[in-house]
């Protein structure tokens, strides 16, 4: 195996090489002994990827995680446990400065939930309330229902929407710009006068399945309960409303929010042999919603990003500047966690050369995605460092890239990459009860840790650092 991953490498570096020579504005700026990055860490880098793919300790550790403490909203016991779990894990993995970070997070509680269609026949809808979401009056909501696709749809409605419930039914198009709807969709009804909202699940595929996640209400309108059904059962009301027929549902949440409660993001290094206060930052979030087991969002991301850091330790490796695993709080309802980095780390947020976020997924890695704020130079050097991983198929340097945990970070000039990950079956478990162990390929999950240890490795150990 690692034999043929030399040859590989070897293949790789030479052609890396070449295409240097050929193509000066693909050349980085001359480093010592003018040797091209890719020419000086092909070594480095196919230790740690033989390291990573020989070793299952990520996907062991996510499967841990999954089964014995599972989904880990803000605010529940589960996500203190998962924080608890990782600081002893780190420690026990010899990482350096393993400590936690405090930061208050809201905390938000389902409670029983259901939706009923109650006219023109009587039949349970699939919901899950979204996230922030208000409840209902113990007896639940009972209205009429009015279903558009778009905002625009919603708009040309006006007054219709007043004491009704509007149903968001619009397809998939990106998650980007679907998502809206879920976000704003509770205040935009609310506007009109709708005493609740259910928006179709933001998704391509279902198998009857609903997903939640957060919806943020607008400080002008009345807080409407709002929650997610399935496209199948959509679909059903849309048709229902098309042929003209009186459609019925009845809503009933116990939702609702408790006061914050102090959460923490763990934080872990190989600390830096030369400059030491550089740091290049590995993360994702290790809460999650309260449905599944949070294995792909984001429990992937923190395995991989962690395992990355553990695998320099483990290889005897010290880079010039530090590496730092950040596993942060309260992505999903608050980025709590990613403003308290922020705010904790103020005074070295100018030495912070790249932060790199996993909560896209760990399917098989496709490469990096680096913030439109990468110079021509600093793209430059992560193409090159990429071509390292183009055994793994993980070679390509995408336009943009970044994430919610690093998105503050990055407001602050700090620059960001994503790693990227065939997302071709993100979406079909995204915020639901199917986002499970099982989904995880550990094949594929080893890939992503070689991935972002490559990549976090030499960049933190360039001779000069990039900007
Ligand atoms: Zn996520």
């Amino acid at each position: 195996m690692r034999r043929l991953l030399g040859l590989v490498l070897l293949a790789i570096v030479l052609a890396a090489t070449a295409l240097a020579q050929s193509s000066p504005e693909e050349k980085v700026p001359p480093g010592e002994n003018d040797r091209s990055i890719a020419a000086v860490y092909s070594g480095v880098a196919e230790r740690i990827v033989g390291a990573a793919l020989v070793d299952d300790r990520a996907s062991r550790r996510l499967e841990w995680l999954s089964d014995h403490i599972g989904n880990r909203l803000s605010g529940s016991p589960q996500l203190d446990l998962a924080i608890a779990w990782a600081l002893r894990e780190m420690e026990r993995d010899g990482l350096e400065n393993v400590h936690k970070e405090k930061a208050m997070v809201p905390c938000w509680v389902r409670g029983h939930e259901s939706a009923e269609l109650v006219s023109p026949t009587k039949r349970p809808l699939v919901m899950l309330g979204l996230g922030m979401s208000t409840g209902t009056p113990p007896e639940g909501i009972t209205a009429d229902v009015v279903v558009v696709r778009s905002f625009d749809e919603l708009e040309a409605q006006g007054e219709k929407c007043k004491g009704k419930i509007v149903l968001y039914n619009a397809p998939f198009t990106s998650y980007g710009e679907t998502v809206q709807y879920r976000v704003q969709g509770a205040s935009r009804a609310a506007k009109l006068g709708a005493v609740a909202a259910l928006v179709r699940s933001v998704t391509a595929v279902s198998l009857r399945s609903p997903h939640t996640g957060t919806l943020h209400y607008a400080e002008d309108q009345p807080r409407i309960p709002a929650a997610a059904i399935t496209i199948e059962d959509a679909e059903t009301l849309a048709r229902l409303q098309a042929r003209g027929e009186r459609v019925r549902v009845t809503l009933k949440m116990e939702a609702k929010m408790l006061p914050d409660v102090e959460s923490a993001n763990v934080v872990a290094e190989v600390r830096g042999s030369e400059r030491p206060d550089e740091i290049v930052l590995v993360g994702g979030h290790l809460d999650s919603w309260d449905v599944g087991t949070g294995s792909m969002d984001d429990g992937g991301g923190i395995a991989v990003s962690w395992e990355a850091v553990r695998l320099v330790k483990r290889l005897g490796l010290r880079p010039r500047r530090t590496l730092r695993v950040v596993l942060f709080t309260n992505e999903e309802n608050g980025t709590r966690g990613a403003l308290a980095y922020k705010d904790a780390h103020a005074s070295e947020l100018a030495k912070h050369v790249l932060a790199i976020e996993s909560d896209s997924g760990v399917a098989r890695p496709t490469g990096f995605g680096a913030g439109k704020a990468a110079s021509p130079a600093a793209r430059a050097a992560f193409k090159e460092i990429a071509s390292l991983l183009r055994g793994l198929g993980a070679d390509r340097i995408g336009e943009d890239g970044g994430g919610a945990d690093i998105a503050p970070l990055m407001k602050e000039g700090v620059l960001g990459m994503e790693l990227s990950a065939d997302g071709s079956h993100y979406f079909d478990i995204h915020h639901t009860q199917a986002d499970t162990f099982d989904k995880i390929d550990r094949t594929s999950l080893s890939m992503c840790s070689a991935c972002m240890g490559v990549m976090a490795y030499i960049v933190a150990d360039l001779p000069e650092r990039v900007r």
